[in-house]
């Protein structure tokens, strides 16, 4: 398969578990701008198991704050472009974090604009149309297991345990 990410995974990496990995972009808009990316060639969000998507977050939140910490930025944008008209470049899905500096000159705002009352709840209305097929957002439970409960007092070196767990919570 002919994808720039895919084959950038194969070159020096940040991070690495067993479906993220993390590298320094090779045209970065400015020092130690990072991609996560999931492992799997997803071209869009869309396609990512929600697991997947949890799990790309909480890699690009570990890698902002080592930004934060490594490198002394003052703040990062982190930035999904979903679809080639939000600028996506490459076909596989990808977090950019941007390290940014007070005054960098790295525009990414955008000007506000201002809707009709009328506007705001015909998108609100549809869009809330378009949600409601799609589902609520569950994490899998696994199905307790019936299991056969003993009802046994408290052995003492139980009340220990729980003494010393209660100990550990801050
Ligand atoms: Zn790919």
């Amino acid at each position: 398969m002919n994808c720039d990410l895919c084959a950038l995974m194969k070159g020096p990496l940040l991070y690495e578990d067993a479906s993220i990995v993390a590298m320094l972009a090779p045209k970065p808009a400015s020092v130690g701008h990072v991609i996560v990316a999931p492992k799997q060639h997803h071209v869009i969000l869309e396609q990512v198991p929600d697991k997947i998507a949890g799990e790309l977050f909480a890699v690009a939140n570990r890698l902002s704050i080592a930004l934060f910490e490594g490198l002394g930025v003052q703040g990062t944008n982190v930035l999904v472009q979903n679809g080639a008209a939000a600028g996506q470049i490459t076909p596989h899905v990808r977090l950019d974090i941007i390290p940014r500096q007070e005054n960098d000159g790295i525009n990414l705002l955008w000007q506000p604009r201002q809707l009709s009352e009328e506007e705001m709840s015909t998108v609100e209305l549809r869009l809330k149309e378009a949600i409601l097929p799609l589902g609520q957002h569950e994490e899998k439970k696994e199905e307790p297991k019936p299991e056969k409960k003993e009802e046994k007092p408290l052995k003492m070196d139980d009340e220990n345990y729980l003494i010393r767990s209660l100990r550990r919570i801050p």
